[in-house]
């Protein structure tokens, strides 16, 4: 059995290689040996995206992301973690801390999925991400054990799914028109907005298409009165809805917009996970869930039942993601109105292949548990 200092040589080693192999950039294993093996590895993976993706933030032109492979009495489950600097999250941090629970985690018994729940929530702190790796790998592995996939498990049918839409980052307005003309095949789209040039980029979309849009702000907007007049021309340009249009700490300004504006407000930043949304429900009229802030597919469920008895709207979101994060929030989306699972469309070397998309519309492999293979 690999001991803890062990670890850490082959965490150092592994970030030494980084330059090296592009590829699999960091490895570790635990093999404890005997009757209920169970091997845990904990590999990051560098995403390119397709076009450098810009918001109100930050730009990037990869990801590096963190994948758990689960191996436990021959059952195989994967997750995948993707670290978010707007939550303090970076791969070596996420990659330390599946790390620090893996001599406990590899004794449980996986079919007590809600024991796990509990453990990972009061061991890991700090990086919902890395929670949401190892939830989506023991929720993997529960698919693949029971040979189902995880929207059956949940009594859920993928015809209800809502399309999803294809997210547009900032950009110049020559590169909007090009990408916009690139996602003709989706048939809606997310703009971001959230800099000085707001008008002019969703002028440039409509110059290109006239299908329906939803705007994301990205906390862009600093006052309430800037934020309703964005808002209210907005609603002249055929958007369905604005994410996030203020930062998240100012709800009551917030709350001061959901009474004016024409189309639902939707808290993103603002919420993370179940414990967040009674708060919030007086000043939005819906939240986005998203894997990688609630920490895994568990608890993105408690957030869907709190959500509809507070009568909010649901949107499924996600992060810069290969197909095994996206395909794991596919089978959450017959559960919620909105569907914007688009991360794995905005790179260019998925290593896997999962739920598909056509015409916006899911393709659910037939395969049990999230359905994913690796492809590279
Ligand atoms: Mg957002």
């Amino acid at each position: 059995m690999m001991n803890r200092k062990q670890f850490i040589q082959l965490s150092t080693a592994g970030i030494a290689g980084m330059a090296l192999t592009p590829a699999w950039v960091f490895q570790a294993k635990s093999q404890p040996a005997g009757k209920g093996a169970c091997m845990i590895e904990v590999k990051t993976r560098r995403l390119n995206l397709a076009h450098t993706w810009t918001i109100s933030r930050n730009s990037s032109d990869y990801k590096d992301n963190v994948f758990v492979k689960i191996e436990k009495d021959g059952i195989t489950g994967i997750g995948e973690a993707a670290p978010n600097v707007r939550y303090g999250e970076d791969a070596d941090l996420t990659t330390q801390k599946i790390n620090d629970i893996i001599p406990q985690l590899s004794k449980m018994n996986f079919y007590h999925y809600q024991e796990i729940k509990n453990f990972l929530d009061v061991s890991i702190t700090g990086q919902s991400c890395a929670k949401a790796a190892v939830d989506l790998a023991v929720m993997d592995w529960i698919g693949n054990a029971f040979g189902q996939p995880l929207y059956k498990l949940w009594g859920l049918n993928p015809g209800q799914a809502p399309r999803t839409s294809f997210s547009i980052g900032i950009d110049t307005v020559e590169v909007i028109k090009q990408k916009v003309r690139e996602a003709e095949k989706y048939p809606l789209l997310k703009i971001k907005v959230g800099r000085a040039n707001d008008e002019e980029i969703i002028d440039a979309v409509r110059s290109v298409t006239d299908k329906p849009i939803r705007v994301d702000a990205n906390e862009g907007w600093k006052t309430k009165e800037e934020a309703l007049e964005k808002i209210n021309w907005l609603a002249t340009r055929n958007v369905e809805f604005i994410e996030q249009p203020l930062p998240s700490d100012m709800l009551k300004e917030t709350a001061w917009l959901k009474e004016r504006s024409p189309m639902p407000v939707i808290a993103d930043e603002a919420v993370k996970s179940a414990a967040d949304i009674p708060k919030l429900a007086e000043a939005y009229h819906g939240i986005n869930i998203k894997l990688m802030k609630s920490g895994g597919l568990l608890e993105a469920l408690r957030m869907i039942h709190m959500a509809r008895a507070l009568n909010l709207k649901i949107m499924l979101g996600c992060m810069i993601e290969s197909s095994v994060a996206i395909s794991a929030a596919a089978h959450l989306s017959p559960f919620v109105d909105w569907a914007d699972l688009d991360g794995n469309l905005l790179i260019n070397n998925d290593p896997y292949s999962g739920v598909g998309v056509k015409d916006g519309q899911f393709q659910f492999p037939d395969r049990p548990g999230l359905g994913v293979r690796e492809i590279s």
